[in-house]
């Protein structure tokens, strides 16, 4: 190793902003915080393996951002506001430009929203990257994905398959469509979107495996099921102008790592979805409707056969 341990954690900690909530950061066997009173904490845990999850060519820029955005966005999802992390690192060598570059993307976003990082673990081995948050939500208002209810509505944020689309393009040996591939480097987290949702949606999840997936996984956790338009899911300029007809389709429905929220609202809450979109600048779909029983469908997908379902990892 070119640099020590302790010599990379130094680099990390001496970057890392100050919050009045927490007691003790990085440097000691634990970090001391202070949770708000009467405040349930949110926590959460993702890892970036190489190869898996990235390419393993992606700037390690995109990769600090990314490592902390994949986790905000489950906070997100709980309608949790961000306030601490963890950062787990495996790196194949102590490589300080490296490191340091990886930083700027992730504590860029730490800072976009008040989040401190207050420890780690630092260790040789294979390329990985896994990353606790916590956020704090009042008891009682956090979106649970166990509250949809029949006749509910389905809505989606943003626009869906962008990520997807431009793995399918990697894939597929072409250049990634920059608009597209920014969405997959840089996913951003709907932290704004979940807090807005807490009293008015009665479910709500992150979409990293795919529509369909993730809702399937709400409709499990509620006991009902959900009928879905494929022609009602949002797309993108760049993904209209990069696929078209069904194949567009399919990664909307299906394609991961956008990162949006799905969520499901009563009816009478319509007005104030549409009202609190437009104060957030952030155009929400309405999708579909909670239906009794325990399928997922999605109309003008009906002739393409099975879907794929998210992506799985023991598969
Ligand atoms: P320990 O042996 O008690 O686990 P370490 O030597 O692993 O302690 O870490 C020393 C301190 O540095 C701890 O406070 C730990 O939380 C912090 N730390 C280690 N790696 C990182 C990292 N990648 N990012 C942030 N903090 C880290
Ligand atoms: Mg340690």
């Amino acid at each position: 190793m070119s640099e020590r341990e302790f010599d990379l954690i130094a680099r990390i900690r001496r970057r890392v902003a100050a919050r009045a909530d927490v007691v003790l950061g990085i440097g000691d066997d634990c970090a001391l915080l202070a949770p708000p009173p009467g405040m349930l904490l949110a926590v959460t845990t993702d890892t970036l393996n190489a190869g898996v999850h990235f390419p393993a060519d992606t700037a390690p820029t995109d990769l600090g951002w990314k490592a902390l955005a994949v986790n905000l966005s489950d906070l997100a999802a709980m309608g949790a506001q961000p306030a601490w992390c963890t950062l787990a690192l495996s790196l194949p060598q102590a490589d300080a430009a490296w490191l340091d570059a990886f930083c700027d993307g992730f504590l860029a976003l730490a800072q976009d929203y008040g989040m401190t990082l207050v420890g780690g673990d630092t260790t040789r081995g294979p390329l990985a990257i896994t990353v606790t948050a916590h956020g704090c939500v009042p008891a009682g208002a956090a979106l649970r994905r166990d509250g949809a209810g029949v006749g509910d509505e389905v809505w989606v944020s943003g626009t869906l398959g962008d990520a997807a689309a431009a793995l399918a393009q990697w894939r597929a040996g072409h250049a990634m469509a920059p608009a597209l591939r920014a969405r997959l480097d840089r996913p951003m987290p709907r932290v704004a979107l979940g807090l807005a949702l807490r009293g008015v949606a009665s479910s709500c999840i992150d979409i990293s495996d795919g529509l369909l997936a993730d809702l399937a996984h709400v409709c499990r956790a509620s006991g009902v099921g959900a009928e879905i338009a494929a022609d009602a899911l949002p797309a993108s300029p760049a993904l209209q102008a990069a696929f078209a007809g069904d194949r567009r389709r399919v990664l909307q429905a299906t394609g991961g790592d956008d990162y949006e929220l799905c969520f499901t609202a009563p009816a009478a809450q319509r007005e104030a979805v549409q009202a609190l979109g437009a104060r957030l600048g952030l155009p929400l779909a309405r999708i579909g409707r909670i239906v009794a029983g325990s399928e997922v469908r999605c109309t003008g997908l009906d002739g393409f056969g099975p879907l794929a379902p998210g992506y799985q990892h023991f598969a």
